[in-house]
């Protein structure tokens, strides 16, 4: 028998049999066990389970939800959307390569080029929406970026010409679906080799976890991402995994409401004297709607918008008069946000200096979210 002390340290009880339930267990483990030497000498990244950095099988099962939500392929889960964008990026280029960058790019994708990328001897170059990108690649160019519809101003990419023109150089493709989520486009579908999530986002849904995930159909890429993602030390918590499969079963409820709140929001803004911009490609009439009616089934919750009068003191005013809007970064969340920024540099059109209001539309009262926005307009 063995002492008190010893007890202790023994495990409670094995996976329990006889136990069902909805929820999905939460298992903890750095140290992953083996039944005899020779499995233990075998154990390596393709196995099942082999060392805690690899998941449990409460990762693994978020994983096979979200390859699932891509229409297949398999997913690597990371700490952040913006770690998902470094795990490409790192399995991708080498020194001397070059990545084109979308100009409307979420801001940090563009600094990891510049400050971390550049120190390597990787070259990016940045390119318009609507440019020709066979005048863009050249014997260098390794990587394509897309985010359509893109941060900030939701410009809005022809995903699968991108990917028709990349294909003939021989140049990958990865795309920050981040916006519309695989319920409203499916990259993989499209061509695009890399498909980003930042589950941050809408898959998470309450604005508590921070996660990205990387899903490719392609078995040599998942190979190198794997690895790739073992030897940065990326690793995602199982408490998170539980709180972003949590946010699943909602997802589409989520989004749908959040859209059908966001599409009255936006038909208001887009008719009001005081609106330069409205930035919503699902609304008909909206820059890049033939683009999104085209390719997406579903839309979401955030949109952005200028102001005619030029300064800070009219967003100040609109924040301000805001009840239901909080003032926040991020987003995906069932609340309602608002966030300001100052127009991106590649906007010229605008008086200056602008200013760029973004809202993000949640799941309370749509009468009420909408009321919200129409007192704090200026009269
Ligand atoms: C938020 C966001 C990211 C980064 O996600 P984090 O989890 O906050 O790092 C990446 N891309 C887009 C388009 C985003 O909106």
């Amino acid at each position: 028998m063995s002492s008190q002390v010893t007890q202790l340290v023994q495990p409670a009880q094995d996976v329990p049999e006889g136990f069902a339930s909805l929820s999905q267990g939460v298992f903890h483990a750095s140290t992953i066990l083996y039944p005899d030497v020779a499995s233990f000498l075998n154990r390596g990244i393709e196995h099942a389970y082999s060392y805690g950095q690899n998941g449990t099988p409460t990762q693994h099962a978020l994983a096979i939800k979200l390859a699932e939500l891509e229409g297949g392929g398999e997913t690597v889960l990371v700490p952040s959307g913006l770690a998902a964008i470094v795990l490409v990026n790192s399995s991708v280029l080498s020194a001397g390569d070059q990545v084109l960058l979308p100009r409307a790019v979420y801001g940090p994708s563009l600094e990891v080029m510049r400050v971390l990328f550049g120190k390597w001897g990787v070259q990016y170059a940045l390119y318009d929406s609507a440019a020709d990108l066979s005048a863009m690649i050249q014997p260098h160019t390794r990587l394509v970026w897309t985010e359509s519809p893109a941060s900030n101003l939701l410009e809005m990419q022809d995903v699968p010409a991108i990917v028709q023109v990349a294909r003939q150089h021989g140049v990958m493709v990865a795309m920050d679906n981040t916006w519309a989520t695989p319920l409203g486009f499916k990259p993989l579908d499209a061509g695009v080799d890399f498909s980003v999530q930042a589950l941050t986002k809408y898959v998470g849904g309450h604005s508590d976890l921070l996660m990205g995930s990387v899903t490719v159909r392609n078995a040599e890429l998942i190979h190198s991402l794997r690895q790739t993602c073992e030897l940065l030390g990326y690793y995602v918590s199982p408490d998170e995994c539980f709180l972003a499969l949590r946010g699943l079963p909602t997802m589409a409820l989520r989004l749908e409401r959040q859209f059908a709140s966001a599409l009255r929001i936006a038909a208001l803004l887009q008719n009001h004297a005081a609106i330069a911009q409205l930035n919503y490609p699902p609304l008909p009439g909206a820059v890049g709607h033939d683009l999104w009616r085209r390719d997406y089934r579903l839309g979401c919750g955030l949109l952005s918008f200028s102001f005619r009068q030029a300064g800070l003191t009219v967003v100040e005013e609109f924040v301000g008069r805001l009840k239901l809007f909080r003032l926040g970064n991020s987003w995906g969340g069932v609340h309602s946000l608002v966030a300001v920024s100052p127009m991106p540099d590649h906007m010229t059109t605008l008086a200056d200096p602008a200013w760029l209001v973004r809202l993000h539309v949640g799941i309370e009262n749509a009468d009420e979210l909408f009321n919200d926005v129409q007192q704090a307009l200026p009269t």
